[in-house]
């Protein structure tokens, strides 16, 4: 979609946002308050909400210590659900559930890499208490593996997502995103280290990024 094309209501994202944060900005926190807009955008939005037909029927900001607010929506069964109401208009935080997942998928080979050096590959004197993707870096592996889930997959991976559970979301074990990530692992270089050390590492890799430049 281009840029400042209409997103919802007629508005683009930047007006749209623009327009909720001033409804917003006339509500106090723990005060429940209807707002149909806010309710039509989650429903027709909203990476789960959309699929799964919910649309909150009332809302309330809940003070988060440190700044901002929790937002919340009332859905069926008098149950009051954390919802946010930007990442229907920033998709970012998609992404951000699947790199999630996929680094829970490769804890496994960061457990072992662990197991098998106990203390830190880099000082050699300190505990090894985590590990660096030293090539390829965690990020870039992600990305790449992003880059392959189909849009099915994409639709697929939510749709299996309990999104009322305290479990952790995971892909689905035929996800090629997944497949990707495990797949790359198991030729990654991985090293067990110490904080300090891990610090190190992605020091000297910035330096070298920016030697190279
Ligand atoms: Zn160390």
């Amino acid at each position: 979609m281009p840029r400042g094309a209409a997103f919802f209501a007629g508005m683009n994202k930047a007006q749209l946002r623009a327009c909720i944060r001033l409804r917003l900005k006339e509500r106090e926190f723990d005060e429940v308050f209807q707002d149909d807009l806010i309710s039509d955008l989650i429903a027709e939005k909203h990476y789960y909400c959309s699929v799964h037909d919910l649309r909150p029927s009332q809302f309330r900001m809940v003070y988060r210590p440190g700044g901002g607010y929790d937002f919340y929506g009332l859905f069926n069964a008098s149950r009051w659900h954390k919802v946010s109401w930007s990442q229907c208009l920033d998709p970012r935080d998609q992404n951000d559930w699947i790199q999630s997942a996929l680094r829970l998928a490769s804890a496994p080979f960061l457990s072992a890499r662990r197991l098998a050096f106990p203390i830190c590959e880099r000082c050699g004197v300190l505990p090894s208490t985590e590990v660096d993707h030293v090539s390829p870096e965690f990020q870039s592996i992600a990305r790449q593996a992003t880059q392959l889930m189909t849009t099915s997959e994409f639709r697929n991976a939510f749709r299996g997502f309990d999104w009322w559970s305290d479990q952790p979301f995971t892909l689905p074990l035929d996800n090629s995103a997944l497949a990707y990530t495990l797949q790359a692992h198991q030729s990654a270089t991985l090293q067990a280290v110490c904080k300090d050390c891990h610090l190190q590492n992605a020091t000297d890799r910035k330096m070298l990024r920016g030697g190279s430049a």
